[in-house]
This record gives C-alpha cells, structure tokens and sequence, in this order.
C-alpha cells in the first residue's frame, strides 16, 4: 500500500507512531503510592534515625541481631558490610543493584511493584548511615514501568521533603547480565562497559569514582525499616528446618502456581511446590530442580529435603544466590536444560577473561554432541572456576558439573 502511494507517508508514520506507544506504553502496577506508605507508620524508621531517636549503632546492632544477610544472591551480612563501610574515609557513595539479571529470579521487581516505599526508605536509611551524599539506583532497563514508578515516587518524596541533603540518582541499565556482578554494576554506571574488576580491592575500599561505595541489592534494603521496626526477634522469628527469616523465592517451571513466594528462609522444595505452588502442573512429575537459577545448579528431586537457604547447598555443589527456584518434570531434559544454560553464559560472557569467553563456548561445543567427553569437560570446567575473573565464568560450569555429578 505504501509502495503504490494509497497512504501517504506521512501518514503511515502517524499510524506507526500510534501503534509502538501503544505497543510499548508500559502499564503501570497498581502499588502502595507515599501517602499509603506514612499511613502505614512509614518512613518512621528514617525519621527516628534522623532526629536522634535512634542511634547508628542501634540500628545496625538490631539488623545485625536479625541477621539479615544480603538477598543479592552473594549472602554478605548486611551490617558487617555497613560496618566495613564506616571504617573507610568519606565521601563515601551508595550503588543499589537492582539489576535482577538472574534467570528465574523476579523478586525486586515484585517489592517494587508492590511497596516501592518499603525500598525508598530502605535507601535513604543505608544513605544516613554511612553518610552517602549521593546514592545511584541500578535499574535493569527491562522493567520500564518501573523506572517510571521509581521516578515518579522520588519527585513525590522530593516534594515531601524526605530526601534531604541525598541526591538520588536512578540509573537504566542496558541488558548485560554481567551488569548485576557489582563491580560491573560500578563500571556501568561509570558510563563505561560493563567490565567486571579485579578484587581486591573491594568496592567498599575503592568504588565508584575510587570511593568507598556500599552496594545493596533492592530486596536487602526493602527488609531494612520493617526489621528496624518490627525487631530482629520478629526476623528471626520466621524460618524452617534450621533456616531464620524470610526468604522471596522466585518459582517458575512445571508447578500449579508459579510467582513470588513469600515463605520462611529453609523451606525444602517438596514445602514450596506443594504448600506454596499448589503442587505440580497436571500430567507432570517432578523430576528436578535449580535452588539458585542459572548458576545455582541442578539437583534431583530425590534431593528434596535440603533446607533452601544460604550455607546448605554448598556441600552438593549448588547454592540458593538470589533463590530463584525452577522447577523441572518428566518432560524436561536435564542435558538439554544444562546445554541451555551453558550457551546463556556463553551468550552472557563479558569477554574479558580467557577462561569465561573462550570456555564456555568450548563447553557449549562439547555439550552439543550426543556423547559427552567427561574427562575434557571435567578439566575444562576446573579451569573455568579456578582462572576465571568473576562470578559468572566461575560458576558456569555448575548446571553441567550437577548434570556429570547427580544425572548420569
Ligand atoms: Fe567477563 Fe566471564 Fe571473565 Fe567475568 S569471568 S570477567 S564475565 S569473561
């Protein structure tokens, strides 16, 4: 039509125009907006610390006590890192990282969704703490209604008066997985590529423009007013199977209901799917699963009584990261799944290190052939952990180590 003159040009850009708003006009949550949240008693927490009522160390020793350790997938405790970060020299800055990249893993987005407040606090507490005098919040760019959520609450907090002397600033990131390993994270919002740093030092030594920087994950910072309110014996009030607090646990996969779930940190997988998802998807029978989505590992289901949490997966090879958990049936390939995964990494790999860039596309070769070379796959994997820079290439050969290990 446009060939033969029918519309005029311009006209067909209008019609276009038109159809990508409406295509990728993002909709908006319906959330708890500010005057919701102060009903509720929010914002208390940062005011009590702002005006004396509550010490610093009040309220570190109360997180510390709680022990709430960071939902980032790394597990940090989050008031040793606080700590850690007082001992250095200021100006010091804060980085949240809500970059979220994890596949499986979609609990930030649900906090933010649901109570962006809950978060904000958290950030403007964590900023007074260690007396950030700007605080940058590492957005993944795949959640646009978020950002508008984000910016349109922080114009609403401005007008409130409860930023203070803290300038916020709220970052889009680009699509890089490799963006949510923090010191990534730091380069990004440097405005270079997404390269991870050697470690040492760490970014609480030297961060963002070479400045102590404390990094929390969004989830971290939303638990810290309700637990400085509510109190760590409330915290640690929650928990199963040796397991304390709360945990979100992203679910996908062959269950009834998948989602968020909000269940007590050391659930074991049988307790989630069937007390939490609504079971299995009819005609499917649980066969596996991933405790920490794509670098956590695999595990049979006849492993289902290992508590989900931090420190119990390790000895099997696997850990809970950010505790997306993904669930597999008799319908599913566990050699096609850890092949998936290998050319995710693949994909992923920011190139940097030999190891990582060339080793996973050497594993992704070998783990397309119908019959595996352990002994290759093996040495190469051992490779890949040991000499790898950061977390992504040292933990890419766990979906095929679990496979080697747990499914032969
Ligand atoms: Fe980049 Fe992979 Fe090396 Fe990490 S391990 S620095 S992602 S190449």
């Amino acid at each position: 039509v446009y060939g033969k003159n029918v519309i005029a040009p311009a006209a067909v850009e209008t019609v276009l125009d038109a159809h990508v708003q409406k295509a990728v006009a993002p909709v908006l949550p319906n959330y708890k907006g500010l005057a919701a949240y102060r009903a509720q008693g929010g914002y208390g927490v940062l005011q009590k610390l702002r005006n004396g009522e509550m010490t610093r160390d009040a309220l570190i020793a109360e997180v510390e006590a709680a022990g709430l350790r960071g939902m980032g997938g790394a597990g940090f405790p989050t008031a040793r890192k606080w700590k850690a970060l007082l001992e250095q020299p200021k100006p010091r800055l804060l980085a949240v990282n809500g970059d979220e990249g994890e596949p499986g893993t979609l609990k930030d987005r649900w906090f933010l969704e649901t109570d962006p407040h809950g978060f904000l606090e958290g950030v403007l507490i964590a900023a007074h703490l260690i007396e950030a005098e700007t605080a940058y919040i590492y957005l993944r760019d795949e959640y646009p209604a978020l950002h508008l959520v984000i910016a349109e609450e922080l114009k609403a907090l401005k007008a409130a008066g409860f930023l203070g002397n803290v300038k916020i600033e709220l970052r889009r990131g680009a699509g890089a997985y490799i963006c949510g390993e923090e010191s990534a994270m730091l380069e990004s919002i440097e405005g270079k590529r997404g390269l991870p740093r050697q470690k040492p030092p760490f970014p609480f030594q030297v961060g963002l423009w070479g400045r102590p920087t404390l990094i929390n994950n969004v989830e971290t910072l939303y638990w810290i007013p309700q637990i400085v309110d509510k109190g760590a014996a409330w915290w640690q009030g929650h928990g199963r199977n040796g397991g304390k607090g709360l945990r979100s646990y992203s679910v996908s996969g062959r269950v009834r209901n998948p989602g968020v779930k909000l269940a007590p940190a050391g659930v074991t997988i049988t307790e989630l799917i069937e007390e939490y998802c609504g079971g299995m998807l009819p005609g499917h029978t649980f066969t596996a699963y991933l405790p920490g989505g794509a670098s956590g590992g695999i595990l049979p289901a006849s492993m289902n009584d290992i508590p989900l949490d931090f420190g119990q997966l390790e000895k099997y090879g696997c850990f809970i990261g950010s505790a997306a958990v993904i669930v597999l049936s008799d319908q599913d390939n566990v050699k096609d799944a850890a092949l998936n995964l290998m050319k995710f990494f693949r994909h992923e790999s920011c190139g940097q290190c030999t190891p990582c860039r060339v080793g996973t596309e050497k594993a992704a070769d070998l783990m397309a052939q119908p019959k595996w070379d352990e002994p290759l796959l093996r040495d190469l994997a051992q490779v890949m952990r040991d000499a790898s820079i950061c977390g992504l290439g040292q933990a890419a050969p766990n979906p095929l180590l679990s496979v080697l290990e747990r499914f032969k």
